[in-house]
C-alpha cells in the first residue's frame, strides 16, 4: 500500500529515504505492507508474494545498514561488482565482433 505522502514515509523510515534520496535520481514510490506486524515479521510469509521471495534481487541493490540483508550485500558486492564489470565488457566486445555468416 503507498505511504499517503513522502513525510509518512519519512517518519517510519528516514535513514531509507535519505539514502535514496542520495543514490537514485529517478522518482521513487514508498510503499508499505499490511502483512508486517509489529515485530516487523511477516504475518503470511508461506504465502509472500515473488517480488518478497526474490529480494534483494541482486546484491548490488541500494540497502540500508539496518536491513537484514546488508551484511550479506557488504561480502559479495566486491564480486557482484566484477562479474557486473565483466559482463559490460563482454557486451561492449560482442557488440563489436561482427557475426560469423557460415554455420
Ligand atoms: S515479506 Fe512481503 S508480504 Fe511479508 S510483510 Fe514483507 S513485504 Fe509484506
Amino acid at each position: 500500500m503507498p505511504y499517503a505522502t513522502r513525510e509518512e514515509a519519512s517518519e517510519v523510515y528516514p535513514e531509507y529515504l535519505q539514502l535514496l534520496d542520495d543514490t537514485i535520481s529517478d522518482e521513487v514510490y514508498f510503499y508499505h505492507c499490511p502483512k508486517l506486524n509489529d515485530c516487523n515479521r511477516c504475518t503470511d510469509y508461506e504465502n509472500r508474494p515473488q517480488i518478497c521471495r526474490d529480494f534483494p534481487d541482486n546484491p548490488l541493490s541500494i540497502l540500508p545498514e539496518s536491513c537484514g540483508f546488508y551484511q550479506w550485500r557488504q561480502q559479495v558486492q566486491p564480486v557482484a561488482l566484477m562479474l557486473h564489470a565483466t559482463l559490460e565488457i563482454l557486451n561492449y566486445y560482442r557488440d563489436k565482433i561482427p557475426q560469423s555468416t557460415s554455420s
